[in-house]
């Protein structure tokens, strides 16, 4: 078996096995999507096999020192203006503070050019400011994993953040030996959509407002935490907010092939403490019940309870427990839309603005369907007087 004959769904590009190749062999390729995925140059590989072995994705990744049940919390910043610059409850900015402080370093997603999406390593409270944000797009890991290892190696304390996936990477490619500094933390995934369609759509929205966006929020948290439109800001203050994108994510036509069969969608979890948005909470409490957000904690290891002690003078906390926190990203993958081939065929033949009026919401289809939602309610508001 090479890494590069495995099936789509098989690989959730997480480039560890690019990362340990001693002969530089593999390299990443993107497909029409813009998913990464190995390529192994045959001229370089001498058949060593350790890009298979570090290979972590499927059933049997690994959990070593992580609890058989995690410890569950709602949890929310205490300062407020932090909280509203965090997409949920803050509960990453909390734990990344903590490791700036104690002298480590913390590995994100942020914006590189033209809002690609892409992860980076930051050494101050301030470069955190760009890893905050939930950006609903793959990122490129391509040459970090290099990184958090020279780091482990020098000494350095490691909190490396972002998808189950490609924390489980990170830490087979790690190994076991340099393992005692990095503290890592996943999301609660529902997978990861597009960079292609994402970097088109951006095209779009400057084409159509002949202007440069100067930042883009993927679910703008000034419609309130559970509401989810995307919004980008022009010159002279000037923002644009839509659902086009959100509406394409959440319809599963351009998650990445193995989000459909992703093993980490439940609480077995990879990490030291996974971060979502808690949904449900009102089942707890109703104590955050002003829209401005509530994370979901999971504390999986000693390692994870440690780094969230830590973090919880700054802390509103509300013990839970896994019942009521599990939403569907915690028991299955997300389905794949029965129309999800087509919506790839219609989008490598003839491109976003195609994709985006068949099945988004900038065609007449999407207005048809509004309205006819409307007038089904209509009907049975009328039928329910009578
Ligand atoms: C693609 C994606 C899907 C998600 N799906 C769900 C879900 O179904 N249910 C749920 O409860 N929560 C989900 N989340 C997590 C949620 O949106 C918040 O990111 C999380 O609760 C952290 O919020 P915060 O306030 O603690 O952190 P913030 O301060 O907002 O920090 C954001 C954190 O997310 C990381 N991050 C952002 N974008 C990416 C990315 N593209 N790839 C990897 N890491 C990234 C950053 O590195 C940082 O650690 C998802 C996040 C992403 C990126
Ligand atoms: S899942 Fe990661 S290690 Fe496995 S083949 Fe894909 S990129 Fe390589
Ligand atoms: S088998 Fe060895 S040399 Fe060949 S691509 Fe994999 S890691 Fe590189
Ligand atoms: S759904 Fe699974 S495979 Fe997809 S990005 Fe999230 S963790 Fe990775």
């Amino acid at each position: 078996m090479r890494v590069d004959t495995k099936g789509k769904e098989e690989c959730c590009g997480c480039t560890a096995c690019e990362s340990v190749c001693p002969h530089g062999a593999i390299s990443m390729k993107a497909d029409s999507l813009g998913f990464l995925y190995p390529c192994i140059d045959d001229s370089k590989c001498v058949d060593c096999g350790l890009c298979v072995k570090v290979c972590q994705f499927g059933k049997e990744y690994s959990r070593e020192e992580k609890w058989a049940e995690p410890a569950v919390y709602a949890v929310r910043l205490k300062d407020e203006e932090q909280l509203c610059r965090s997409q949920s409850g803050g509960a990453f900015y909390a734990l990344a503070v903590q490791m700036l402080e104690r002298g480590g370093v913390v590995y994100g997603a942020c914006f590189a050019e033209h809002f690609r999406v892409v992860h980076k390593r930051v050494g101050t409270v301030a470069e955190l400011e760009e890893l905050r944000g939930s950006k609903y797009v793959q990122s490129d890991l391509r040459g970090v994993f290099p990184r958090v290892k020279d780091d482990l190696r020098a000494g350095r304390k490691v909190l490396f953040s972002g998808t189950p996936c490609q924390v489980s990477g990170l830490q087979s490619y790690v190994g076991r030996r340099l393992r005692a500094g990095l503290y890592t933390v996943d999301l609660v995934c529902h997978g990861v959509p597009s960079p292609a369609v994402w970097a088109d759509y951006v095209d779009y929205v400057e084409r159509k407002t002949g202007e440069k966006c100067e930042s883009v929020k993927f679910r703008d948290k000034a419609f309130g935490w559970a509401s989810h439109r995307e919004t980008f800001c022009f010159a002279k203050g000037r923002k644009l907010d839509r659902i086009t994108f959100r509406i394409l994510f959440y319809a599963h036509y351009m998650l990445r092939d193995s989000c459909h069969v992703c093993p980490y969608t439940n609480l077995k979890r990879c990490s030291d403490v996974t971060v979502g948005d808690f949904w449900g909470w009102t089942k707890i409490s109703r104590e955050f019940g002003d829209n401005k957000g509530v994370s979901l904690v999971l504390v999986n290891s000693d390692r994870g309870r440690e780094m969230f002690d830590e973090a919880q003078s700054e802390l509103y906390l509300i013990p839970s427990n896994p019942t009521d926190c599990l939403q569907p990203q915690l028991q299955n993958p997300s389905g794949r839309h029965r129309l999800r081939e087509s919506f790839i065929r219609d989008y490598e033949a003839r491109g976003f603005e195609y994709v985006a009026r068949r099945y988004g919401d900038l065609g007449w289809r999407y207005r048809a369907a509004l309205l006819k939602g409307r007038i089904v309610n209509a009907l049975r508001r009328l039928k329910s007087k009578i």
